[in-house]
């Protein structure tokens, strides 16, 4: 099959137990949740989006016609030499595209996969690190993973009922909502939410503090 991808970029991953890694980050078109468009947002069952995932118009992106086009793109893109080789796939939301010869075609490059979520669609087979992020509104099918990453607050979920899902980490990373004291309450609300359950970690956006992509 072919791919749509947004953008490819060499970063750091912000985010979760794997941040601070050297990543190459795809981010496919797309998403199930949300068209992108502004004029859809009050309407979309996930209104909170910070992403661009609409066409395949930015930094390194476009249709690849196969998933070894694709993958040597992304290997071309790392660089350097081959060691701690990390792809973190996402979008929109990349089940919506990711397969198995994807998922190979990385692998044969040496590298380790992961991939963020929204939980909607099962998990391709083969993903090396999986993070699932909830969204209100949604049925999440994928209930385990490496991590679960709750993006709060989010007043339709409850943090109970995820503590059980069987993830080896469950993260809780505040709410981008775009204001400075929108955000301040936020932070207050995801602090609140590991003091009352340390089952809980707080995650941050830290490649934002950093003035990263
Ligand atoms: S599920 Fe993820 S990619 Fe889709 S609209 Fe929500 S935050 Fe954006």
């Amino acid at each position: 099959m072919s791919y749509a991808v947004k953008e490819m970029f060499l970063t750091l991953q912000g985010e979760g137990k794997q941040a601070g890694r050297r990543a190459l980050f795809l981010r496919f078109a797309g998403c199930n949740l949300w068209s992108g468009r502004e004029v859809d947002r009050a309407s979309a069952i996930c209104t909170f989006c910070d992403t661009d995932f609409v066409g395949t118009d930015g930094e390194n992106g476009g249709r690849f016609a196969d998933a070894e086009a694709l993958a040597d793109a992304v290997a071309a893109l790392w660089a350097g030499d081959g060691r701690e080789r990390f792809a973190v796939i996402t979008g929109g939301e990349p089940m919506l595209q990711l397969d198995t010869a994807l998922i190979d075609a990385l692998h044969a490059r040496d590298f380790e996969i992961a991939v963020e979520s929204n939980g909607t669609l099962p998990a391709t087979p083969g993903i090396d690190w999986l993070c699932i992020s909830p969204k209100a509104g949604s049925t999440v099918v994928q209930r385990s993973g490496d991590e679960l990453k709750l993006v709060w607050p989010q007043p339709d979920i409850d943090p109970t009922a995820l503590i059980g899902w069987d993830f080896g980490a469950h993260l809780v990373q505040p709410m981008d909502c775009g204001d400075p004291v929108r955000n301040a309450a936020a932070r207050e609300a995801a602090i609140a939410l590991v003091m009352a359950d340390p089952r809980w970690r707080l995650t941050l956006q830290t490649h934002k503090l950093l003035g990263l992509k």
